[in-house]
């Protein structure tokens, strides 16, 4: 579903991804681990067309760009991301920010992108909120409303950057549950994260990232037993 294929970038003279090959199959949960400024998060905005790629070629479910050229409105199409800041728009509704998406970048109508936030929402857990503003949620309400807003889309693949990370802990786990609950319902997701456990338990590939490198991957359960790496077996120790 997702090929990336000897992707570079650099942010001016700091050569952030150096050579990254990745594929993901529909179905998958990846788990991006890895230190500050190793690249999780760049890697993620190149695969969602927000950064561009200097050299390489990416391609989601046919959408390809290669050395950054290519069509940029058909791969976001393709995918949706979620961000640890929520950043929902605070003058409207859970249901409104939800609906906004499909109404301005797809067309679809009102009624029908009606329709789609309340599906959505009840998908998260939060069918009661849909006119909730953002300030009348928790931070795990709000978090799982941008949840709602990415899935409005349809995407083929959701791309989640350390999600959790600016929730009080007690909110942690009803994020995690929701993407828990999507991964059992087969979408593909690519997680940035700092939970350990929760990417053992719910990934099924875990992918190392150190100086801008895949320094390691493999099925979480064996690489987290037996990491092949010095580099590894200290962030694991580290994090733990
Ligand atoms: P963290 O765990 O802290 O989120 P990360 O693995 O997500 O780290 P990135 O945010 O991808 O790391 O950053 C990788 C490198 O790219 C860092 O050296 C960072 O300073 C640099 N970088 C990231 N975004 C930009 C930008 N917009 N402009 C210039 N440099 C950037
Ligand atoms: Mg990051």
């Amino acid at each position: 579903l997702v090929k990336i294929t000897g992707l570079h970038k650099h942010f001016g003279a700091n050569h952030v991804l150096k050579g990254i090959d990745l594929e993901v199959a529909q179905g998958d949960v990846v788990a991006l681990i890895g230190r500050s400024g190793s690249g999780k998060s760049t890697l993620l905005r190149t695969i969602n067309g927000l950064e561009t790629i200097d050299k390489g070629e990416l391609v989601v479910d046919g959408a390809a760009l290669h050395d950054g050229k290519g069509d940029l409105r058909a791969l976001r199409q393709k995918v949706g991301m979620v961000f640890q800041q929520f950043n929902l728009f605070p003058h409207l509704t859970a249901g409104q920010n939800v609906m906004l998406a499909p109404t301005v970048v797809k067309s679809t109508s009102k009624r029908e992108a009606e329709d789609i936030a309340k599906e959505m929402l009840l998908k998260v857990g939060l069918s009661d909120k849909f006119n909730s503003f953002p300030d009348q949620l928790s931070g795990g309400q709000q978090q799982r409303v941008a949840i709602a807003r990415a899935l409005a889309m349809k995407p083929k693949v959701l791309l989640c950057d350390e999600i959790t990370s600016a929730l009080d802990p007690e909110l942690v786990n009803e994020v995690l549950a929701v993407v828990r609950q999507l991964a059992s319902e087969g979408m593909t997701l690519i997680m940035v994260t700092h939970e350990m456990r929760f990417a053992r338990d719910v990934g099924n590939k875990l992918i190392f990232m150190h100086q801008g490198r895949i320094h390691e991957s493999g099925d979480p359960k064996t690489v987290f037993a037996a990491p092949q790496t010095p580099e590894l077996a200290g962030f694991i120790g580290a994090v733990q």
